[in-house]
Formats: C-alpha cells, sequence, structure tokens
C-alpha cells in the first residue's frame, strides 16, 4: 500500500459491507440511513464511537484524539476511530450542532451482559440544530428556527415555512426571489433546508449524497443548507401532514390567504416538507410530544413590516455588530427587559420593524402609559425578573415533555403572572389590558400542581420524591411506609404492649425473618390465635400477626410501588394538564410582550426619549436627534444632538464634512431613530415626526466578501444597485462615500449619477455622504437636494489643528481636513509634510486651469469633465 493510496478518502458509501467484521457491518449498515451533512455516534459500552471519515471529522472539529481500530479489509489494516464518552455526550452534540453537523445517536437496543450474539444496535435519535426541544441546549434569549425553502420552477418566487420547536411558533410565506436574503437574514436559522434530489454516478448506482435541486449560490446566504429530499416537498403529502398538526380550517386559510395570488402553493410545499423533516428526524418523540407544539399556523406576507436587508442589518448593527460582538448592538444597548420570552420578543421586534401606523401606535400608546405610571412598571418589572420562561415551559408541557422541577417553575411564574395582573387593573391601553384577567384554568393549572407536586421534586422521574402528600391515598400509605416505617413500628409496639399488658415487648425486624413480636416465654400464654409462633428461643418467643405480616409486605415493595405509581399520577398529571397548555402559552405571550413594553418604557425614561408622531406622508422632522449606541458610549452630556428636516421641501441630503467629524454617526443615527419608531419605541430626540418607511437602506463601509469572490468595490456597487432598484417614495436610504473604491472620475461620476436618479426618480429621503466637493453643485440642479456639513472649528492648540463640533449645519465643507485627521492617526512627520506640499500643488494647479471654483447655475452648465476634482 503506498502513502498515497492510504491518503486517498474513502467513501463510506463505497465500502463492501460484507467485507468486514460483523460489529463494522453493523455501523455500517445504519451510517448508510444518514442524510446531509451528518455524523454518527454508535454505542459500544461506556462510548459512542465513530469510524472512518466521521471519526476524522469528529476528532478536528472536537479536538479529541483520533485512534485506529484493526480492520484487515480497510486499506493500512486499521480504520480511524474517535469517541466519545457515553455520560458525557452531550457537550460534545452541542458543538456539533453548532457546527451545522446533524448528529445520529445509534443506542446498543439489549444489556450487552444478557445479551448473546452480536449486540444489536439502531439509530434511535437525531439531533439537528433547528429540531432540538431541550432546554438545555438551546439559547433562552433567541429563537431556535429551522427553516424549510422551497423554489418555482423558474426559481422566481420561494416559499418559506420557519418554525420554533421550543415555542411552538410556526410561520409561512412567499415571496419574490428579491427578498430572499433578508427574509434568511431576519429569520437567522439554526438550520436550513430545501428540496433535494440523489444524483446517479454510474450506471445504476444510485449515491446517497444528495445534491440540492436548485443552487443558492446566487443569493447572500451564510447558513449551511440541508438537503432534503425534493419527494417531501410535495402538495399531498403536506395537506396531510399539516392537517394532521393544525386545525384543518388554519390550512384552508392559509391556502387562501397565503397562496391565492400565484396558487403554486410554494409555502404549503415548504411547511408540508418541513413538518414531514420533523417526522424523520424525531421520529416517535415527534408523534408522541412535540407534535401537541403547535396550536396555530401563521402567515404573513413581508409587506406587513419594514423590510431590511443583510447589509443593512449588518451596517446598524442591530443585533450583532460588524467586529462580531453582540456586546454594543443596538439591540444590547436598548434592551431592558427582565425575562428570556420578554428579550426574545423585543429581538423580534427589532429584527421585524411594523409598518403599519395604528400598529405601532397601539405599542406607543402602552409604552406611554408605563411610563405615565412609572412606579407600577418597576414593580411589574421586579416580578418578571422571578419568572420563569413560560413560552417554552408551557410549550413542553403541551408536548409532555415537561418535568416536576418545569411544572412547579411554571407555576410559580403564573401565580407571578396574577400578582402581575393585580397591579393591571388601572391601565387602559389595548395591549396592557390582555393580562388585566388571568383566565381560570391557568390558576386550575397552578392549583393542581400545588396540591400534586412536591416542594423540590427529585430530578429523576422514575425514582420517585416527585408527587406530594395528601394527593393520591394509596401513595401515601407507601410515602408513610417508606418514610414512617420506623414510627409504625414504634407505634405498633406501643399498642401491642397495652393491648397485651406485656411491657417489655418488642417488635423488631431482622433480614431473616422480617418483621416480628418477641416477648419473654412466660408471656407467651397471652398470645391468642391471631399470634403465629415463628421463633421459640431460650427465653424468648417470636411471632407474627396478620397485620405485621401485611406490613412487611407493604414495606418491602412500597419504594418499588411507590416509583412506579409516582410515575404513573405524574404521566396522568401530565396528560391532564396539557390542555391548559394553549392558555398558559396566551400568557406567556402577553407577559413576553408587556415585559418588551416595559423594557421600551425604562428605554424612554432613562434615557429621555420622546415619542415619535408617526405620519403617513413620507417625511422626517427630527429635533435633537442622538444616535442611541454612540451616546451610551460617551460620557453623559457629551453627544452633540442634530436635528434633520426631510421630506415635501427636500428629500435628499448631500452631506459633507471631514473625516471623523459625525458623519456615520449622523446618518445611522437617523435610520435607527426611523427603526426604533417603527418598533413601536419612543426615540432619542427632542422631537420628532416619521412618515412611514417601508425599507431602510443603508450603505457604509467598505467591506470584502472573498468568501463570494466579490471585490469591495462590487461589494459596494452591489449593494448600491439593490438600492437603486428596490427603493420606493417611502424608502429610506443611506449611502456612505459611494464611488471611494474606484478612480476619482469614475467615483465622482458614480455618485453624480446616484445622487441623480434619486432625485428624478422616487425622491426617497436620502443622506448621501460624500468627500467629493463637487457634488455641492447638485442642489443648483434639484431642488429636493440640500447641501449640509458637518462642522470643525480650526484651532491650533489642537493636535489635529482641528475641532470636531459634531454640528450638522446647512452649507457645502470645502475641505475634509483628511491631512489633519492623518495626524491625528499618527502618521509619519515627513509623510505629512509632503502630503501638504502635494495637496497645495495639485489645489492650485487645478484652480488655475478652471479659472477658480465657481459654481454652475443650470443643469446643462454642469459637466463632469469640468469639475474641479482636486480641490480640497
Ligand atoms: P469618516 O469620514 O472618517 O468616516 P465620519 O465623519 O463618518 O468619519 P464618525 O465615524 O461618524 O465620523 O464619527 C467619529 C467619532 O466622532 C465617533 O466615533 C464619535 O466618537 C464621535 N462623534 C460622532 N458624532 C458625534 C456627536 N454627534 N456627538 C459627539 N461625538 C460624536
Amino acid at each position: 500500500m503506498t502513502v498515497t493510496e492510504e491518503k486517498k478518502p474513502v467513501n463510506i458509501h463505497e465500502l463492501v459491507v460484507e467485507n468486514f467484521t460483523p460489529v463494522m457491518q453493523q455501523y455500517l449498515r445504519e451510517r448508510q440511513k444518514l442524510t446531509g451533512r451528518s455524523v454518527l455516534f454508535f454505542r459500544m459500552g461506556d462510548f459512542y464511537e465513530a469510524f472512518f471519515t466521521d471519526a476524522e471529522e469528529i476528532a478536528r472539529e472536537l479536538e479529541i484524539t483520533l485512534t485506529g481500530r484493526p480492520e484487515s479489509n480497510y486499506p493500512g489494516g486499521r480504520l480511524p476511530m474517535a469517541g466519545v464518552p457515553q455520560k458525557a455526550v452531550k457537550p460534545y452534540v452541542q458543538k456539533l450542532l453548532e457546527r451545522n453537523y446533524k448528529v445520529y445517536i445509534a443506542e446498543q437496543m439489549a444489556d450487552p451482559k444478557t445479551c448473546k450474539g452480536l449486540v444489536p444496535r439502531e439509530i434511535t435519535k437525531v439531533f439537528t440544530p433547528g429540531t432540538l426541544n431541550d432546554l438545555d441546549f438551546i439559547d433562552g434569549y433567541q429563537n431556535n428556527f429551522i427553516l424549510s425553502i422551497f423554489p418555482d420552477k423558474k426559481n422566481e418566487n420561494f416559499g418559506l415555512a420557519y418554525s420554533d420547536l421550543s415555542t411552538g411558533e410556526f410561520y409561512v410565506t412567499e415571496i419574490s426571489s428579491t427578498f430572499l436574503d433578508q427574509e434568511v437574514a431576519r429569520i437567522s436559522p439554526s438550520e436550513l433546508i430545501a428540496p433535494s434530489q440523489k444524483t446517479k454516478r454510474q450506471a445504476g448506482e444510485i449515491v446517497s449524497e444528495d445534491s440540492l435541486v436548485y443552487s443558492f449560490s446566487d443569493f447572500n446566504i451564510k447558513q449551511y443548507i440541508n438537503p432534503f429530499d425534493k419527494e417531501n416537498f410535495d402538495i399531498d403529502l403536506a395537506r396531510q401532514n399539516l392537517s394532521s398538526l393544525f386545525e384543518i380550517n388554519s390550512v384552508d386559510k392559509l391556502i387562501k390567504e397565503n397562496l391565492s395570488e400565484k396558487a403554486q402553493g410554494l409555502g404549503l410545499m415548504a411547511a408540508g416538507a418541513l413538518v414531514e423533516y420533523f417526522k424523520e428526524t424525531l421520529g416517535a418523540e415527534f408523534a408522541n410530544n412535540s407534535a401537541k407544539n403547535f396550536d396555530v399556523i401563521r402567515t404573513y406576507q413581508v409587506s406587513e413590516f419594514m423590510m431590511l436587508d443583510a447589509a443593512t442589518r449588518r451596517n446598524l448593527e442591530l443585533v450583532q455588530c460588524l467586529n462580531g460582538s453582540t456586546q454594543d448592538s443596538l439591540f444590547s444597548t436598548v434592551d431592558k427587559t427582565s425575562s428570556k420570552p420578554g428579550r426574545r420578543k423585543l429581538r423580534n421586534w427589532i429584527e421585524q420593524p411594523l409598518f403599519n401606523i395604528p400598529a405601532i401606535n397601539a405599542r406607543q400608546d402602552a409604552v406611554q402609559e408605563l411610563l405615565e405610571d412609572y412606579d407600577l412598571s418597576n414593580q411589574i418589572s421586579i416580578l418578571l425578573k422571578k419568572t420563569y420562561d413560560i413560552d417554552r415551559l408551557s410549550n413542553r408541557l403541551a408536548s409532555a415533555l415537561i418535568s416536576p422541577r418545569e411544572c412547579n417553575a411554571l407555576k410559580e411564574s403564573v401565580l407571578i403572572a396574577s400578582q402581575i395582573s393585580s397591579l393591571m387593573q388601572s391601565f387602559d391601553s389595548g395591549l396592557l389590558t390582555s393580562l388585566k384577567m388571568i383566565p381560570e384554568p391557568a390558576m386550575d393549572f397552578c392549583r393542581e400542581i400545588e396540591s400534586a407536586i412536591k416542594e423540590d421534586p427529585s430530578i429523576n422521574i422514575t425514582e420517585g420524591g416527585i408527587i406530594a402528600r395528601g394527593y393520591n391515598q394509596e401513595l401515601d400509605e407507601y410515602i408513610s411506609l417508606v418514610e414512617d416505617s420506623e414510627a409504625w413500628r414504634a407505634n405498633y409496639e406501643e399498642s401491642q404492649r397495652e393491648k397485651l399488658g406485656i411491657k417489655n415487648l418488642k417488635v423488631g425486624f431482622n433480614k431473616v425473618h422480617g418483621y416480628f413480636i418477641e416477648t419473654s416465654r412466660i408471656n407467651e400464654k397471652k398470645l391468642d390465635e391471631n399470634y403465629t409462633i415463628k421463633q421459640t428461643m431460650v427465653n424468648t418467643v417470636r411471632a407474627i400477626t396478620p397485620e405485621l405480616k401485611d406490613f412487611e409486605e407493604k414495606i418491602t415493595n412500597a419504594q418499588s410501588r411507590r416509583n412506579g405509581l409516582e410515575y404513573e399520577i405524574f404521566k396522568a398529571l401530565k396528560d391532564k394538564l396539557a390542555g391548559q397548555a394553549a392558555i398558559l402559552k396566551n400568557l406567556g405571550h402577553a407577559i413576553a410582550q408587556l415585559d418588551a413594553l416595559i423594557a421600551l418604557a425604562k428605554l424612554a425614561k432613562e434615557n429621555n426619549y420622546c415619542r415619535p408622531e408617526l405620519v403617513s406622508e413620507p417625511e422626517l422632522h427630527i429635533i435633537g436627534g442622538r444616535h442611541p449606541v454612540v451616546e451610551a458610549k460617551l460620557p453623559f452630556g457629551q453627544f452633540v444632538p442634530n436635528d434633520i428636516d426631510l421630506g415635501t421641501q427636500s428629500e435628499i441630503m448631500l452631506l459633507t464634512g471631514p473625516n471623523m467629524a459625525g458623519k456615520s454617526t449622523f446618518m445611522r443615527q437617523n435610520a435607527i431613530i426611523i427603526l426604533l419608531a417603527h418598533i413601536g419605541s419612543f426615540v432619542p430626540a427632542e422631537k420628532a415626526c416619521i412618515g412611514l418607511t417601508d425599507r431602510i437602506f443603508t450603505r457604509i463601509g467598505a467591506s470584502d466578501d472573498l468568501a463570494s469572490g466579490q471585490s469591495t468595490f462590487m461589494v459596494e456597487m452591489t449593494e448600491t444597485a439593490a438600492i437603486l432598484n428596490g427603493m420606493s417614495k417611502r424608502s429610506f436610504i443611506v449611502l456612505d462615500e459611494i464611488g471611494r473604491g474606484t478612480s476619482t472620475y469614475d467615483g465622482v461620476a458614480i455618485a453624480w449619477s446616484i445622487v441623480e436618479h434619486i432625485a428624478k426618480s422616487t425622491k426617497a429621503r436620502t443622506i448621501f455622504a460624500t468627500h467629493y466637493h463637487e457634488l455641492a453643485n447638485l442642489d443648483r440642479i434639484y431642488s429636493c437636494i440640500k447641501n449640509f456639513q458637518v462642522l470643525v472649528a480650526e484651532n491650533e492648540n489642537s493636535k489635529a489643528k482641528i475641532e470636531f463640533l459634531h454640528k450638522v449645519a446647512p452649507g457645502s465643507a470645502d475641505r475634509s481636513y483628511g491631512i489633519e485627521v492623518a495626524r491625528l492617526a499618527g502618521l509619519p512627520k515627513e509623510v505629512l509634510s509632503r502630503a501638504k506640499t502635494i495637496n497645495n500643488q495639485l489645489v492650485g494647479a487645478r484652480t488655475k486651469n478652471l479659472g477658480g471654483n465657481k459654481k454652475a447655475n443650470t443643469a446643462t452648465e454642469i459637466e463632469i469633465d469640468k469639475l474641479p476634482l482636486f480641490n480640497n
């Protein structure tokens, strides 16, 4: 065997199974059932083992040792093997899921100690990132969505269905390809599935490595897409799968409302396949438990919400900063929630702002009322901190996965919700009234749990110690027997002493004879026919009675009966209470919403935000606007507020100003204020009137997308193209330094024509920041364009020789002070002085050639090749 041959990767599907030892044959047969990017953990004694390429992959991913197993038929005589201890498997599974692997677990189906021959092994469980329902595995602070995508034949429209098994949410929509990127970015699923087909490799041979029917390479989708056989995306299967989960009416409604226009059923098919995927992945667990999670199927159109593409989400650092951290994101700055469901709710609001004035006003009304009674809001917020995740716990109740401890946590949370409810009686606004009444079945649930479950139940439901005394008479007897057997013995002893008049009578126990009554032989005559003599010794005699025999039997079996009975009672209790889950879920939603609204009230109070007025005309008037994140980072009072006034008079703001002056901050702050207003929040400003906005577009900063083979300039132009093709009159656009990535002439030309295009077409509200001061001429031609600048003051005493005032004012800057900022950054002195000389020469030459920087008066006078390009 040569080295090269040994290194050739092994295709597991090409191995001849019969050539291997029986246990490896068993392994290979199970391994061939896997689909997508997956590994098999094969139980062998105390370990889960992986072999072949799986072993190599997990050794690399989990940083564990790669060992080998002798196999004469394997190249090199040893096949790769790696394993993890059965008892500590969870963190390893978690790590693999984070890296988009599916993990299949094959268990031993018989006890190896008693089993003759090869221990049977079968795949019993599959973990995939999007089908986890174990609260230990998932992040409580955000949803864990799995998304199914189904394209039409022309790949113009897509059906999307996504769900979070841990909360029971299930959404369906249909969108055109234009919105695919941004919808996937918004949903941010932990797992994605799309139709695949099996490809024939050689004549007749089917390779089970599936390939996607439709390539998503034209889209900016970051997640790994799991192939799922296209047969699962079938309309009849979808109807069958969905009507078994949801009310048939809601499926009909879905078809009518969401799929009528194109009548392709794409969303329906994506949804049907998603259910099929759950069934396939979770097997019996899905049928018995998780399938009960879902109560409604929610359909939506992307047009119901403000649309934000992936670049805008990134640029505005909504939930994650450009450097990848989450610490200074908009969400982390505004998040004042007290509970996990509240936090998830607020995060969803930020990721999906509304496009509907009444719905926005409803949230604003609630925030305002909470602000008006701020002390009460604070009291509620203290109570909210004490609640557990009602949303997810009630979901576990619905799917009968709930544990006794979780039952108690749910009960405590509902009781706190009822305290919250009594504090909310004075509130009037619509969104706050839903919690005024706690539904009676929710209180019944609490009463039932209170009487049924012990205060501190044991973790393992098969080991007893979960059901409270007084709940079940038979169980009480077992518990008494187990826990009070000594007291019973002492009692019985006392009663026998009294009855027989024998003071030194004893009730004892030993392993050989069990329980017995012991007395001296002289008292033997007092024992009537009720006493059976079991043992006679020199001085004493031992006897039993039917009660004592009974007691003995009971005590011997009591523990195991207790365990069994407690398990049965708990199971019955779960089944009985599962019916209340939907009501508790609704309560959970109301609590989450209240928490998010109180968070917005706190945000407004602590940071002095104002209530923005939402209007239907595309206006934007903000007085004293601030950037919430930059403001929070600066010492109190140091942030300089700025106004903006865009709308009927002028729609496009051309913003010039030195580097470091605060242009990016100003542009982002306006986008963020608009976004916050659309989630129903108050905004960081003195006063704000904001026109309903369908989309926010941002094109900020330079970034390569090397992974998809795009250069900095290409990324810039692609994003700009998406903006110009997607904008409407209602959009808000932020364009920062467009055209910087290419030559100056090309750059100015592109920047110029982009501004002109917006001015001539949609007149969408736009802030266009640039260092091309030539563009300042545009305000002479188009009345909708106005020049603004960020002011600086020259200051010989400061290190940079300039002072940043961070104030936006009418007019255009005549210089960018690039060399001054470079000085601040620490460029060597000689470089700075040489730059100054060159700049002077260039500006001088240009001014001389053109006879000064005279501004043109009409459109026809503007000729781009005559512009003073080097005038800064
Ligand atoms: P460049 O043209 O070099 O990209 P810029 O004009 O976009 O610069 P910003 O990045 O917005 O400048 O701001 C630079 C720094 O100035 C910010 O990090 C912030 O610390 C400070 N700053 C910006 N705006 C304000 C403001 N309104 N009040 C106080 N400080 C501000």
